[in-house]
């Protein structure tokens, strides 16, 4: 009652009108804006706070990078990238086709064998800084081109895409010069060309965690941003201009599966790596088994989050919702099944629940959004699927009150309760901000169900007792276990999966290994 009293008087103070728990029931609450907030449990508004988008400037059109430069495909084809909080088409882009793939390895082999592959460790280094400079210098700009691309908020391509980016390419500059000493013998020598084939959920750093052990170790690259996202790359490559990087060593080919299917199929390519689907991953897989090409795998996931009745609920609530509504839940590693310990579970729920009410979703490049738009109409549709069979298969579906904004793809964040081990949401990756909760009442049983999924990417714990956190991390198939955290991400630490997640690890000493011959 006190709590109700206060309530009205800060409500007073701001010139809002008392909402949740103002003693009345027929008390209005606040009008929503789309594009706005959720819900204002908390009777005012946050002031738009939107970054400028004139830092960086879109070309009408782009062409494909290869020896350094930019060159239209020989086809003359291009392909439409859009803006998917507004739907309006941000340029044109090259279509790379097969001709154009060999055009790029060939200048790839080139660079390798006439200068990088030649080039001492310590001399490589210095590029390798020099890229990682840059972002930095440049870090306002991706941040800004990669939220209008992705679609994600600003506030996470300012906070971890891009420094993180720049952080692998710190990272791996600092091995360039001492791949003698990471275990893998005296004098361990590079692959020649990598073929590397990225997705859209973080652009960027999918590229910098492709590129900078690639070439730490020597390589040279051909890399295949995504349909939905190719300007960060295409950015990127003017940061490899920029930074006077040898003309061939980084080449960027924009286009579609087809594209990235021809790069890979290529002989001129030694190593090959992939990240994307399960169902892509596999494809490759097949297309070049028997060539002795060098392959890497980061696929899909359905991770387990797993709550015990003792752990911290303040900080496991937040690391829910990172771990699920980050990125809009486009995270192959996102905690998309929850597991409570069932003496809790009501609780956590409802917690969750309340804090889900605060979360603001809206404009991307607006500072206060905490979710922005999915990616494309695809993906939009894929999600409204899964849920809907959530829905049919007997869950019960939950979201916050919320308007979603007229134009561009968007997706309530989304709780399903009442889950079964049967159902898709509990199987099937959804790659949205769709969290499917189920509970558990012992340990045994909290490894069992999260073991019970064909992938095994990542996990999370959360728990006091750090003897059960080190239980659960033996006994969960996962390649990495968050504990009393989630999504957590550092270039020195390893990452990857196994079984349908993939294989091979990306970051971290273990990184080098997949550019390496050893
Ligand atoms: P894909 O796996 O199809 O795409 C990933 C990358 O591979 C893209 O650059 C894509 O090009 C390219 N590609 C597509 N087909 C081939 C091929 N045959 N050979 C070589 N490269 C190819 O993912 P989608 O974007 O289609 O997403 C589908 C689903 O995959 C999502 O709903 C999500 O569940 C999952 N996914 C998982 C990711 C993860 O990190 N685990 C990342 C992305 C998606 P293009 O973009 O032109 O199609």
């Amino acid at each position: 009652m006190a709590d109700d009293a206060e309530r009205r008087k800060v409500a007073a103070r701001r010139g809002g009108r008392p909402t949740r728990g103002e003693g009345s029931a027929s008390a209005a609450r606040p009008e929503r804006r789309p594009g706005t907030a959720l819900t204002l449990e908390r009777g005012w508004e946050y002031a738009p706070a939107p970054e400028s988008r004139e830092i960086v400037s879109i070309a009408p059109e782009y062409g494909l990078f290869v020896g350094g430069e930019f060159t239209p495909a020989e086809s003359g084809k291009t392909f439409a990238t859009v803006n998917p909080a507004s739907e309006e088409t941000l340029s044109q882009v090259a279509l790379a086709g097969s001709k154009d793939v060999d055009r790029a390895v060939g200048a790839a082999r080139q660079a390798y064998e006439q200068t990088w592959g030649r080039m001492p460790g310590a001399e490589r280094a210095k590029y390798l800084y020099r890229i990682a400079r840059i972002l930095q210098e440049r870090s306002r700009e991706f941040a800004v081109l990669e939220s209008i691309d992705n679609g994600k908020p600003i506030k996470e391509t300012r906070d971890v895409d891009i420094p993180l980016a720049a952080a692998h390419f710190f990272y791996y500059a600092g091995w360039a010069d001492k791949l003698e000493y990471a275990g893998f013998g005296p004098d361990p020598r590079p692959i020649g060309v990598a073929g590397q084939v990225i997705p859209w959920n973080f652009p960027l750093l999918m590229a910098a965690w492709k590129l900078a052990p690639a070439l730490a170790a020597g390589n040279t690259c051909v890399l295949k941003p995504a349909e939905t996202t190719p300007l960060s790359a295409l950015l990127l490559a003017e940061v490899c201009q920029q930074a006077e990087l040898p003309p061939g060593v980084v080449n960027v080919l924009t286009g579609a599966g087809e594209t990235g299917a021809a790069l890979v199929a290529h002989p001129g390519v030694g190593k090959v790596a992939f990240t994307g689907s399960t169902e892509v991953g596999i494809a490759i897989a097949q297309a070049i088994a028997g060539t002795g090409k060098k392959l890497t795998l980061e696929l899909g996931g359905k991770a387990a989050n797993v709550v015990f009745d003792d752990a911290p609920v303040d900080q496991a609530i937040e690391g829910i919702v990172n771990g699920i509504f980050f990125n809009q839940g486009h995270v192959c590693c996102a905690g998309s099944r929850l597991l409570v310990q069932e003496s809790v579970a009501d609780h956590v729920v409802e917690r969750l629940r309340h804090r889900l009410t605060t979360l603001r979703l809206g404009d991307p490049l607006d500072k206060n959004t905490d979710i922005g738009a999915i990616n494309s109409r695809q993906q939009l549709d894929k999600i409204t699927e899964l849920s809907a069979a959530g829905e049919a298969e007997g869950a019960h579906r939950w979201s916050p009150p919320c308007e979603l904004p007229k134009k561009g793809y968007w997706f309530a964040p989304t709780v399903f309760t009442c889950v079964s081990q049967s159902h898709r949401i509990a199987r099937e990756e959804i790659f949205g901000p769709v969290l499917s909760v189920l509970t558990f009442r012992t340990p045994d049983e909290a490894v069992t169900k999260a073991n019970n999924t064909p992938y095994g990417l990542s996990a999370g714990v959360w728990t006091e007792k750090g003897s059960r956190i080190l239980w659960m991390a033996q006994k969960l198939r996962a390649g990495v276990v968050w504990a009393n955290t989630y999504n957590r991400f550092d270039p020195a630490s390893p990452f990857g999966g196994y079984r349908e997640s993939g294989f091979g690890r990306e970051g971290g000493r273990h990184g080098l290994a997949a550019y390496l011959d050893v």
